[in-house]
């Protein structure tokens, strides 16, 4: 695979005034941001003369080492801004769209290819899912049923708007990324997002099968990287072809449908049907959607259900 140069610009004085702003906001947030592979510790811009006997800004920041050191402002922006022109194009998104999912909870019976179908597509291992099945109960009295969770790609991103490096982002046709090129794995996305949908990458991925040069991109969330945190794409570079994500096609039971909230349809393999009237119909609802996120993930409730219940205690 063929590795792509950082570039690492001089930064201009509109960079350096984004540069503070970046700062003061990690600095409100949690105290310290990493750099890149260093973490600042130390945010207040110190002056100092450098060996030609300019004022420079100083920043000390901790390396992943141990070592405290001290970047000058111009290399500290430039580290965090180099990637700034990386990805541009996906972070515009599909002209015209407005993705959204419907789950079908009344036909999901805990298969789980959906979450098959997720890792391998985005090469995660076996205890890494970025969709998950959760078995839900209201209370004692009331029955179970499987719900499918991933990322809702919210209109409102509480993820988005606490990440102090702008790496993950909402782009016009609704899908939240993350360009895991700016992530710095300060995890306030995960602190931030209300669903769990974030999981952090601990350990250095194993890559099953090739990528390829022109898949690096955040749109496919590839490649992943350790130190950084990932989460269900919508597998935005099939609906950029204007194929299904992988659950909706790996599904045996047609839980999951994908559309465009601006021609009001969504389909899964075997259907496509009106969403309002889905969702009129159906008591369509955006899970937990009091708390202001306003998901593009839609449930149909668990009601005539195609299958009976069962607790599958091998999950
Ligand atoms: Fe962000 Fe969580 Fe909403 Fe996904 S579900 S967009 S990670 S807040």
């Amino acid at each position: 695979m063929k590795k792509k140069e950082n570039m690492v610009e001089k930064p201009d004085r509109r960079r350096f005034l984004k540069q503070g702003l970046l700062l003061g906001g990690s600095a409100a947030i949690g105290g310290g941001a990493a750099i890149g592979s260093a973490m600042i510790i130390n945010n207040g811009v110190q002056k100092k003369r450098d060996h030609d006997d300019e004022i420079v800004n100083k920043i000390r920041a901790l390396t992943p080492g141990g070592d405290v050191i001290e970047l000058d402002e111009v290399q500290a922006a430039g580290l965090k801004m180099g990637h700034a022109h990386t990805n541009r194009s996906m972070r515009k998104g599909v002209p015209g769209r407005k993705f959204v999912m419907v789950i079908d909870l009344s036909k999901c019976k805990n298969e789980r290819k959906c979450q098959e179908g997720c890792r391998s597509m985005h090469f995660l291992p076996d205890d890494v899912n970025w969709l998950k099945v959760f078995k839900m109960q209201e209370g004692e009295s009331t029955a179970p049923y499987w719900m499918p969770s991933p990322c809702y790609h919210c209109d409102n991103p509480p993820c988005v708007k606490v990440c102090p490096v702008d790496a993950t982002f909402i782009r016009e046709d609704g899908i939240v990324l993350i360009d895991n090129e700016r992530c710095i794995g300060c995890r306030f996305c995960m602190a931030g997002c209300p669903y769990s949908a974030r999981t952090f990458n601990w350990s250095e991925p194993v890559t099953k099968g090739e990528i390829h040069e022109s898949e690096e991109n955040c749109s496919a969330s590839v490649p992943r990287k350790m130190g950084t945190v990932e989460k269900c794409d919508f597998c935005t570079s099939h609906l950029e072809r204007g194929e299904f994500p992988k659950c909706v096609t790996s599904c045996p039971n047609g839980v999951f449908y994908m559309g465009d909230m601006n021609e009001d349809t969504v389909s899964n393999p075997s259907e496509t049907i009106r969403f309002s009237e889905l969702i009129e119909s159906k008591a369509g609802y955006q899970f937990l959607a009091g708390l202001g996120t306003e998901p593009s993930v839609y449930y149909l409730p668990p009601a005539n259900r195609l299958f009976p219940f069962e607790d599958d205690k091998k999950h």
